[in-house]
């Protein structure tokens, strides 16, 4: 028999009020796979992100997490039974320095594992033990990137979902984060990733689906999707 995905989307519909976002979306990502959903401006991919934590709420489909039926959960059940989400636009307690912001992170597991984890979340990101008491709002882009994805971690997840993790970044910096996913890919974490980058996304990714309308066009692997020609043409410039 086929190994249950760790997150499936079945025939999902959701709406804003009459505008209907997500059409019919089914995905799967399998356990330790790096999985990419690329797609253009208002494709509907945040939406798809943040419906897994039921906000906004699936109108019509089912979101599986281990074959557990979350669609109707709560965003606190969500989180507990092992999903974090590094969020668009990195949003950090800007008043809060980073060992606060990677306190916040345990949230839904509690403190026990906090001094163990804060220690692997240095060694994994340099930077941000340098700077482990100033205060988020002061931290570069990237830094701020960095946090927000370690704060995720903190909650020891099954499942990492970013969504836009290259946004607004300079090249170098996007060269560095994406380092950092393929690291934690190869250390065995499965990520779910949201990216207007499809170049960087692709090349990470063991699978990637394209988005257009709230729906999903085109499946298949990072390799075949980087050479799909209507691919190229829309999200890789034509190159
Ligand atoms: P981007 O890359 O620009 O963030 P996206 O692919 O993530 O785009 P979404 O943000 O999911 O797209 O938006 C999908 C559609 O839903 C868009 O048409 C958008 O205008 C609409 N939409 C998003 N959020 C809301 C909201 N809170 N109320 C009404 N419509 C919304």
């Amino acid at each position: 028999a086929p190994r249950i995905p760790l997150l499936e989307f079945r025939e999902v519909d959701v709406f804003y009020g009459p505008i209907q976002a997500l059409r019919g979306v089914s995905l799967q990502v399998g356990e330790g796979e790096t999985v990419c959903l690329i797609g253009a401006n208002g494709a509907g991919k945040s939406t798809l992100l943040m419906s897994i934590f039921g906000q906004p709420r699936a109108a019509a489909g089912q979101i599986l997490f281990r074959g557990q039926d979350i669609t109707h959960k709560s965003s606190h059940f969500v989180a507990s039974s092992g999903i974090a989400q590094s969020p668009e636009g990195r949003r950090v307690f800007p008043d809060m320095n980073v060992e606060e912001n990677l306190l916040m992170g345990t949230i839904p597991i509690g403190l026990a594992h906090a001094d163990e984890d804060m220690q692997r979340m240095f060694e994994l990101f340099p930077r941000l033990k340098e700077r482990r008491n100033q205060r988020a709002m002061t931290l570069s882009g990237g830094e701020q990137q960095m946090l927000a994805i370690a704060r995720a971690l903190m909650s020891r997840p099954k499942l990492l979902l970013l969504d836009e993790p290259s946004l607004g970044l300079a090249p170098i910096v996007v060269k560095q984060i994406f380092q950092i996913l393929r690291d934690l890919a190869e250390g065995g974490m499965t990520i779910f990733l949201v990216e207007q980058n499809a170049n960087h996304a692709l090349k990470l990714s063991d699978r990637g689906y394209v988005m257009a309308n709230g729906q999903i066009r085109l499946s298949g692997s990072g390799a075949e999707l980087l050479g799909n020609e209507e691919v190229r043409n829309a999200y890789l410039g034509g190159h």
